[in-house]
């Protein structure tokens, strides 16, 4: 049941990702406020009161329930109701394992958040909608005016997220840029965004610039290391200290994941929380081969290099080579970078990066993993780089249930591109089934 919902929330965004034909941005893609609410079941305004760890169903990663309590809706339910919403990430005391995954979204109990939620799977409970940028820190300045729209509500509070995403062309993913900016996470940076999201309290200048920008273009190449980017290495590895210079115009600010308080994201103008960090070095890590060409394995050593810092840091990492050891369980200590299963990794993301850490922040493991399924990328992955199985061409490819579920998602937030989305919906149908028969034909 919940593969289900699963699959039609990766139908539903595969969709979107088509419709608007695809010009979209370091490990979330380009969006826009219009295109998270088009995607949206429910959205609201609430507070996080509670939260728990567990596996999930499947015993592979770790979930957090975090239950939010409605203070606005726009439009629906009833203040007060609750909602519960599920993130990847957590704590098990049992096992003292941290889980990170990096583009999540993060709630921290007693904040306020603006959630565009996806439709509730078969226990009744929700995902967030465009990963971190689905879920917007409210200030406490800030509440849904009378009548406002979840659209202007959210476009306001958030004004650094595009009403209208403006790129329309066609075009390839840069791997090195992404698998640069993965790499960061498995040796301990956090995500930065602008304005938005909630991860709204490391901010300072020009984010954009950063290699740990947690958004992308299709396109854009960004291959070098900001300053920002190389304080946090040095932060992390070698002499560098918290905090840093926190000025008006400060444009050194970084993001590190920790362990010590609710949030795994940690900003460098706070005083110093247990960072997460590899006790040894340098660190091994390997790549599914069939997954890669040549030509992508010797990117993601460039792009392991590239963090690479001598002078000023102690991280050196050296590259096994192949190996066919699951990715799934992130804290074994074998590190791989391959092309994830799509339950693996969310359809909003173009690469997600997930580590396993204890209290001390000591890494347990880390696996990187790229999304083949929903992007184009460039150089191309081979055929067949993304962990689906070949499709039986005499299996029904089920459109029905796949339509009506994207109708389910759409019922409350149904809005001025309702048509477009039908359309856009065959169009999808009809691509799916060309990409099943092309990769029946390759094998
Ligand atoms: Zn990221």
């Amino acid at each position: 049941m919940r593969m289900r919902s699963r699959a039609c929330f990766l139908f539903a965004a595969f969709f979107v990702a088509i419709f608007w034909t695809a010009g979209s941005r370091a490990a979330i893609r380009e969006t826009s406020v219009r295109e998270l609410v088009e995607a949206s079941d429910l959205i609201v305004a609430a507070q996080a009161v509670a939260q728990e760890s567990a596996w999930n169903d499947e015993i592979q990663r770790v979930e957090t329930i975090t239950t939010l309590s409605i203070d606005a809706l726009v439009p629906g339910h009833a203040p007060g109701e609750t909602v519960r919403v599920t993130t990847l990430g957590g704590y098990l005391s049992d096992r003292d394992l941290h889980m990170f995954v990096s583009s999540e979204a993060r709630f921290a109990l007693g904040q306020r958040y603006a959630v565009l939620l996806d439709s509730p799977d078969d226990r009744g409970i929700r995902t967030v909608t465009g990963l971190a940028l689905g879920a917007t820190a409210i200030r406490s300045d800030q509440s849904p005016l009378p009548g406002e729209r979840a659209f202007d509500f959210v476009a306001r509070i958030n004004p650094h997220l595009p009403a209208e995403r403006t790129g329309r062309e066609r075009a390839a993913y840069d791997f090195q840029t992404v698998a640069t900016h993965e790499l960061g996470h498995f040796l301990g940076l956090g995500d930065i965004y602008d304005e938005g999201s909630s991860h709204r309290d490391c901010m300072g200048k020009n984010n954009g610039a950063k290699m740990m920008f947690g958004q992308t273009a299709a396109g854009e190449i960004k291959r070098g290391l900001h300053n920002a980017d190389m304080l946090g290495i040095r932060f992390i590895y070698g002499n560098q200290t918290v905090p840093v210079d926190n000025g008006a115009n400060n444009e050194n600010l970084f993001t590190y994941i920790c362990v010590g308080r609710m949030l795994t994201d940690c900003c460098s103008n706070e005083p110093l929380d247990v960072k997460y960090r590899w006790k040894s070095l340098p660190v091994s890590y390997y790549s599914h081969q069939a997954d890669f060409t040549e030509d992508h394995v010797s990117r993601i050593q460039f792009a392991m290099n590239t963090w690479v810092d001598e002078s000023a840091s102690a991280y050196t990492a050296t590259y096994r080579g192949d190996t066919i050891v699951d990715s799934f369980a992130f804290d074994d200590g074998i590190n791989i970078v391959h092309v994830a299963h799509p339950s693996e990794v969310s359809n909003w993301a173009l690469a997600q990066t997930t580590i396993g850490a204890d209290s001390n922040g000591y890494i347990k493991g880390a696996d990187v993993g790229f999304n083949g399924t929903t992007y184009e990328w460039s150089p191309a992955l081979p055929a067949g780089a993304n962990g689906i199985p070949t499709p039986n061409p005499d299996v029904p490819k089920e459109e029905g249930p796949r339509g009506g579920c994207f109708a389910g998602t759409r019922s409350t937030a149904a809005g001025p591109g309702a048509d477009l989305l039908v359309l856009g919906l065959l169009g999808a149908i009809a691509a799916v089934s060309r990409r099943s028969r092309k990769a029946a034909t390759r094998q």
